[in-house]
């Protein structure tokens, strides 16, 4: 399975979180996700936000022993200042009914917060038991909108990061680690 390390190309400035890291700290919160839902009566809902989610929700999902349903979710922002205004659109709606069920919302990356806040807001409206999150990255120092995580990955510092799901204009999804960008001049 971890046969293929693709180098560096020469956007990229360097490896931030390599793949047994990863690997290692997605077990860890399948444990805590195990755990904290292991009484709930119906399966748990994970709904992933795509399309930088869904490497994140594969492994994670994979690793559960609860009882649980995938889901997605597809969203958009204004733009990088509409974002950063809280203004989040949804493209594409969950395919099960949310009512009555513990939502965990995967998500790749906390950033402003406009994303999860929305989502939180959204999910909590429809009759469901709980909402709550799981994202992989953190970027502390971004945040404009207080978000409550229960369950994060990491923390990273305020760079463009891609691989694990994550791009820079559909590049570097499928990288197995994390790595950071060097910003365009
Ligand atoms: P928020 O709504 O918290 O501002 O933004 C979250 C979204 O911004 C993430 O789901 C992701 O799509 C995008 N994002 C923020 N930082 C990064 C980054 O470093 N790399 C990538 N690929 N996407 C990011
Ligand atoms: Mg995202």
């Amino acid at each position: 399975m971890n046969a293929v390390k693709p180098p560096l190309t020469d956007d990229l400035a360097r490896v931030l979180i390599d793949e047994d890291s990863i690997s290692r700290r997605v077990s860890e919160l399948a444990e805590e996700i195990n755990e904290k839902y292991k009484d709930i009566e119906e399966p748990l809902m994970l709904v992933g936000v795509l399309k930088g989610s869904f490497i994140f929700m594969a492994d994670l999902s994979r690793r559960l022993t609860i009882p649980h349903v995938v889901d997605f979710i597809a969203i958009s922002s204004y733009g990088k200042k509409g974002a950063e205004r809280g203004e989040v659109r949804l493209l594409m709606d969950t395919r099960e009914n949310l009512a009555g069920h513990h939502v965990l919302i995967v998500e790749d990356i906390l950033d402003s917060g406009s994303t999860l806040s929305y989502l939180i807001k959204t999910f909590n409206a429809r009759g469901t038991k709980s909402v709550e999150t799981a994202v992989f990255l953190d970027k502390p120092s971004r945040h404009v909108i207080p978000v409550e995580i229960q369950f994060r990955g990491f923390e990273i510092p305020d760079v463009w990061v891609v691989g694990y799901g994550l791009d820079y204009k559909e590049r570097h999804r499928t990288l197995p680690y994390i790595a950071e960008m060097i910003p365009e001049k």
